[in-house]
């Protein structure tokens, strides 16, 4: 869900992930924009919304972001983008860009479901950028304790409990534990996090030493010359 506070006038654009303020008031009128978005969410009772538009101030992004809130119940709804995905190098596995995709757009629908796909999301990283491979998710979490850092273990192995909740739920079927909106994109930022600290840096940090090398090549056959 695009990240926005109708109380303090801020959103975080879903685009280029920069937090700003908003102008009020709200944008409503354009027709084209109401067509679009009624187009979207047709089941609500449309003229129940008030439509935010808003332009990224950021101004190499500058793109636009349509959200609605129900005025009574305060409900958001996202309009324009649907869904919050980031998209990530392909040094990144594709079955797992796949799978954080996939849980990114069902999130707001189910975040069971959700949770469940950031789960094999981990599973994926922990098997591709760790090289752990046991018989199941709790062992390879456990083989993992002395790699992290205490507190990232605990978060992993929470992912890991949360997701269970939506893979394991038909062992009893009585128990009903929900997964709300919420919890579920704590997960998403969990992932992205990972990404962010498992390959991106990795590969920053290996693309640095490349160059430092590189140049330090350079400069030896410029002393040869
Ligand atoms: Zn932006």
């Amino acid at each position: 869900m695009i990240e926005i506070d109708f109380v303090e006038h801020t959103f975080t654009c879903p685009y280029c992930n920069r937090k700003q303020s908003y102008e009020v008031p709200a944008y409503n009128g354009h027709s084209e924009i109401r067509d679009y978005a009624n187009r979207i969410v047709e089941e609500y009772a449309f003229s129940q919304l008030n439509l935010m538009y808003l332009i990224c101030s950021n101004k190499s992004c500058e793109k636009v972001t349509i959200v609605g809130q129900f005025i009574h119940s305060k409900k958001q709804v996202d309009i324009l983008p649907q869904y919050v995905c980031r998209e990530y190098p392909d040094y990144i596995p594709k079955q797992i860009r796949d799978d954080y995709r996939e849980a990114t757009m069902v999130i707001d629908l189910s975040p069971k479901a959700a949770a469940t796909l950031f789960r094999r999301c981990l599973q994926g990283m922990i098997h591709d950028f760790w090289g752990i491979k046991e018989r199941n998710l709790n062992c390879e979490i456990s083989a993992l304790k002395d790699k992290v850092s205490p507190t990232l273990w605990k978060a992993l192995d929470s992912l890991r409990k949360i997701g269970n909740i939506g893979a394991h739920m038909e062992n009893d079927v009585n128990l009903i534990i929900d997964i709300d909106n919420s919890e579920a994109t704590k997960l998403k930022k969990l992932i992205e996090l990972l990404f962010e600290k498992w390959y991106i840096a990795r590969h920053d940090e290996e693309e640095l030493y490349n160059d430092i090398a590189d140049t330090a090549d350079e400069k030896s056959n410029q002393r040869k010359q």
